[in-house]
């Protein structure tokens, strides 16, 4: 098998929305694609699963000129791709951000400024304390607390879009195998090689694959197949609740946005990170915390902790005060797999020629799945990246981990 021709014979291992999107885009452009997902799809286990994630455009303060236009381009895409779906998947209620600091070189601001700078259309708007009492009085607003509105910022319903996705590209011809698990990889000068584990009535079976490509998209479980990139992710639980309450009408998309409460204290470290979700499809509200979690092996067992649920049932009751007589529906965790700074990882694997690594959402890369999947591809037709190689690996993966505070902020050093 040769590279660089025309028609390639490409696997996509993971069928999260890394790989999903990257099969899309591959198949779109005429290369013959096999995706394999060691589960269903959506696997419950992966990270693009749930029932919503954020889409916005704030808090990607000195990254911003990457991460908004690969964010706009992929709202382009996720409205294209939901009139070909069954289901609508994508919601624009706004994102709300409330936070008591707002100055110029803080994330909040520069972001706010980026944005404002941009903004056409008018969607971006600064609530100051009394208008944020008025327009979201559901909301225990603190006396020294503003917020950034953004009309733009919505949420997608990432299981569902997920299947939607699958089964989409399914009918385009991409070959989809589940309940198939990747055990090793191989290269040699002319091909690429998978293991593949299939569960097929209960025996297992390992197969050998031929392909000129693989692009190993697995998510948190990176480390099994490309050690050296994955050991220097860290895999965090992320925990989160869904409530039930008779008093759910004031959380209607009309009345809330998708909000996030981001306080800061003295020393400009974030306090605490919740944000949540308004009513969704299935009649519950959902609300989570975006603070790296505990690490953990991604098969360890997630059921969320007492000392969470306590945490947000106290955080629900002080700012959501219509919600004291709520119920707990359920809660589950979810894990975010996270690369030193924060940003993703679309490169060659190291010293590999023909397997390309398409991992490291680092909790946010839902939103930015359709670009995602263009990206990869046109790295592999060797065509210009339009963000000159941000996401190359380059020394990034040695350096120490950013801390809560510095996300978004983090200016990566290649
Ligand atoms: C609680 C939570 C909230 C989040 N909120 C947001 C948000 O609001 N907005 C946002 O943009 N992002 C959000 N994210 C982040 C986002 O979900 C992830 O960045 C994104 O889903 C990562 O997608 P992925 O395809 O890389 O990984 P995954 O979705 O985990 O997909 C990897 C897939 O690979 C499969 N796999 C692994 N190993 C193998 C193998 N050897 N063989 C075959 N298959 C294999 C897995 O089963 C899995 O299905 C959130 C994440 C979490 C956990």
């Amino acid at each position: 098998m040769t590279l660089n021709k025309q028609k390639m014979k490409i696997a996509v291992v993971g069928a999260g929305i890394f790989g999903l999107s990257t099969a899309y885009e591959l198949q779109n452009r005429g290369h013959s694609v096999s995706v394999f997902e060691k589960g269903i799809i959506p696997n419950p286990m992966a990270s693009s699963t749930d029932v919503s994630k954020a889409i916005r455009r704030t808090s990607y303060a000195s990254n911003n000129n990457v991460y908004v236009n690969l964010v706009e381009q992929s709202a382009l895409k996720w409205k294209e791709w939901e009139s070909k779906f069954t289901n609508k998947i994508y919601h624009q209620p706004g994102t709300l951000i409330i936070s008591n600091q707002f100055e110029p070189k803080t994330p909040l601001y520069e972001s706010w400024r980026f944005l404002k700078e941009n903004d056409q259309n008018e969607d971006i708007l600064i609530l100051d304390n009394a208008e944020l009492h008025t327009t979201f009085p559901q909301i225990k607003i603190n006396n020294d607390e503003i917020a950034i509105y953004d009309k733009w910022g919505g949420y997608i319903e990432s299981g569902l879009a997920v299947k939607e996705l699958s089964i989409l590209i399914k009918s385009k011809g991409v070959q989809i195998y589940e309940n198939s698990e990747v055990k090793g990889i191989e290269e040699s000068n002319e091909s690429a090689y998978l293991y593949i584990e299939s569960d097929q009535r209960h025996s297992s079976s390992l197969t050998k694959m031929e392909f000129d490509l693989i692009v190993v998209a697995s998510g948190a479980w990176t480390n099994a197949l490309l050690p050296n990139i994955g050991s220097k992710l860290t895999v965090t639980l992320q925990q989160m609740i869904f409530v039930d309450s008779s008093n759910l009408s004031s959380f209607v998309h009309e009345k809330l946005p998708v909000w996030s409460m981001n306080p800061i204290d003295s020393k400009n470290e974030l306090i605490s990170e919740w944000y949540g979700f308004p009513l969704l499809r299935e009649g519950y509200i959902k609300i989570a915390n975006d603070s790296r979690g505990q690490i953990i092996d991604p098969n360890a067992d997630r059921s969320p902790n007492k000392e969470f649920l306590k945490n947000a049932t106290d955080f629900m009751h002080e700012r959501f005060p219509l919600l004291v007589e709520s119920q707990i529906v359920s809660a589950k965790g979810c894990v975010y797999t996270n690369t030193p700074d924060d940003h993703f990882i679309l490169d060659w694997a190291p010293t590999c020629s023909r397997t390309f690594v398409a991992s490291g959402g680092s909790g946010h890369g839902f939103k930015f799945g359709p670009s995602i999947g263009k990206l990869v591809t046109d790295v592999l037709e060797h065509k210009e990246d339009e963000t000159n190689g941000f996401f190359k690996i380059k020394n990034r993966l040695n350096q120490t981990h950013n801390n809560d505070s510095e996300r978004g902020f983090a200016i990566p050093s290649h």
